[in-house]
């Protein structure tokens, strides 16, 4: 469709997705919080592939921060996000106002609920009913006929399937798998906080991650007893030592229910496994995970 459209209003967008859907166009939307990497255009690609039209939201969503997270800091180009975007040949960028989205008076929120409970929203208190809030309002305002989400947040993307199916969003959720650096770090807009030190440091989490998920593996294939407590806690002492300052939290969980599995009988019940972790390097919380079929 060539050059990318920046909309700024509700109004503007509503107006273009209304003449596409007369036209019984297929209508993709990308919700991101700008800063693209490979990660972001890889979910920008697949909605490329299976819609007519494409619309990526930018929008740095302000509910969603704790009141010590990095709102201020977080990082913002425009110019970079639509040459990057423009390589997935995306047509639309919603590109909101705080003031747009949240006008003064504004009061009315979704909440999530058991499923955000626990890994991030846990130590992230509010995070999901600020998510789904702004998920729901971009739903409304681009009515997508699909949505793109990636697997990196996994928690978030199992969050917004369960509220596109109780509060009926005629929407099909689009799962994407993680994209990766070439040493094995999820790509994410804050890895550009980290030192070169942190950086080089950083692919241990997934190392970690992946043995932990191996050592599974294998266990359950010998029917050897591992003790999952004892070799959650040693990934978590061997990403300290690679650099790492602290463990938020790194579980195993069933991956549909984010039930967490603590013991060889839970885990033998579930037929796909979830493990994840934040863990802070320098200032920086990286989150990482690692979905498995045992
Ligand atoms: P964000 O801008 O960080 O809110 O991310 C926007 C969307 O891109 C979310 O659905 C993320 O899960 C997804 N995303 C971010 N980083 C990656 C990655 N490395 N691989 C796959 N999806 C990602």
């Amino acid at each position: 469709m060539g050059e990318i459209r920046v909309l700024k209003t509700i109004g503007e967008t509503r107006a273009q997705v209304l003449k596409y859907k007369k036209e019984g166009k297929i209508i993709g939307l990308v919700p991101t919080m700008g800063y693209f990497h490979e990660g972001h255009i890889n979910l920008m690609r697949k909605a490329r592939k299976e819609c007519d039209v494409v619309f990526v939201s930018l929008f740095v969503n302000p509910i969603q921060f704790g009141p010590k997270e990095d709102l201020a800091s977080y990082p913002r180009d425009l110019e970079h996000d639509i040459k990057m975007a423009s390589k997935a040949d995306v047509d639309y960028i919603f590109f909101p106002e705080v003031s747009e989205m949240y006008p003064e008076r504004f009061q009315t929120k979704v909440t999530a609920g058991e499923l955000s409970k626990d890994f991030c929203g846990a130590s992230r208190a509010g995070h999901f009913d600020g998510v789904c809030t702004v998920v729901s309002k971009l739903f409304n305002i681009m009515t997508p006929d699909f949505a793109y989400f990636g697997m990196k947040d996994y928690q978030q993307l199992v969050i917004i399937e369960k509220m596109v199916e109780d509060l009926n969003f005629g929407i099909k959720i689009r799962r994407c798998e993680i994209t990766r650096e070439s040493d094995g770090l999820a790509m994410s807009s804050r890895n550009t906080y980290l030192t070169p030190d942190e950086r080089s440091a950083a692919p241990q989490f997934q190392k970690s991650l992946k043995a932990l998920s191996c050592e599974i593996i294998e266990a359950v294939k010998c029917g050897k007893n591992l003790n999952l407590n004892e070799a959650v806690n040693r990934r978590c002492d061997e990403i300290l030592a690679a650099g790492f300052k602290k463990v938020d939290y790194l579980k195993i969980a069933d991956a549909q229910t984010l039930n967490t599995i603590s013991n060889f009988d839970q885990l033998k019940k579930s037929r796909e496994i979830f493990i994840a972790g934040a863990m802070f390097i320098g200032k920086t919380r990286l989150i990482d995970n690692i979905v498995f079929e045992i």
